[in-house]
């Protein structure tokens, strides 16, 4: 028997490791979708893994007000939509579909990098009716997802933020935060910051069920 041949008729494992949705779920805000019902090809190999795409987009506005009486945060502001730690309770999945995509495994596979955020946001607080008040970093997203190893928006963000003493508030769950010691602690002794990390878990065993996720040697 040759190496490997004793495997041939096993069926194919189409578990996306890494993710935490399996498949995408409809978008309500789109009238028409495509969808895959019976799976005939049996011989066909099915993708088991699913890459991360990074799409650059260009808004018009990097701060938001929030509305919202339930959430302890009056502006925010979000470098990346989408999340690829993929958490799968996360309340972002249902704004990802504003974006015309879904809320299960596009949410985590499609990351929208927001490549002129830096400069809105320095626009944005030169502007002369701004009263500074502490702006959130990741009230949507995670601001220190893989996506920032790459494209480091959220570093830049916080050294226009540092310029010009706008306060801040961040929540991670990323260790990748620990890069940007250097101007978080400058920004700290002037009291302008406020960094809060969520841990997922401190059971060992726990989190070794929970390696959704490629990155997870970063997530606290
Ligand atoms: S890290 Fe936060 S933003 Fe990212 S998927 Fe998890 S809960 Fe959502």
């Amino acid at each position: 028997m040759k190496e490997n041949e004793e495997h041939e008729n096993e069926p194919v494992d189409t578990y996306k490791y890494g993710r935490g949705a399996q498949f995408n779920t409809k978008n309500k805000f789109i009238k028409n979708e495509s969808t895959r019902e019976h799976i005939e090809g049996i011989d066909e190999r099915i993708e088991a893994d699913v890459k991360t795409q990074y799409i650059e987009v260009f808004p018009k506005t990097i701060v938001n007000k929030v509305e919202s009486p339930d959430v302890g945060m009056m502006y925010s502001m979000n470098p990346y939509q989408g999340c690829e730690h993929g958490c799968i309770y996360c309340y972002a999945r249902n704004s990802f579909e504003y974006w015309g995509y879904s809320a299960g495994l596009d949410f985590e596979t499609k990351i929208l990098v927001k490549k002129n955020a830096p400069d809105l946001l320095r626009k944005f607080l030169m502007h002369p009716k701004w009263e500074p008040v502490p702006i959130m970093l990741s009230g949507n997203t995670d601001c220190y997802q893989p996506a920032e190893q790459k494209f480091r928006i959220t570093r830049k963000l916080l050294e226009v933020c540092n310029e010009f003493n706008q306060p801040v508030g961040i929540l991670t769950k990323n260790a990748w935060i620990l890069k940007d010691k250097d101007v978080l602690q400058e920004m700290a002794k002037k009291k302008i910051l406020s960094a809060m990390v969520s841990i997922t878990s401190f059971d060992a065993l726990l989190l070794s069920y929970d390696q959704r996720n490629a990155c997870y040697g970063q997530i606290l």
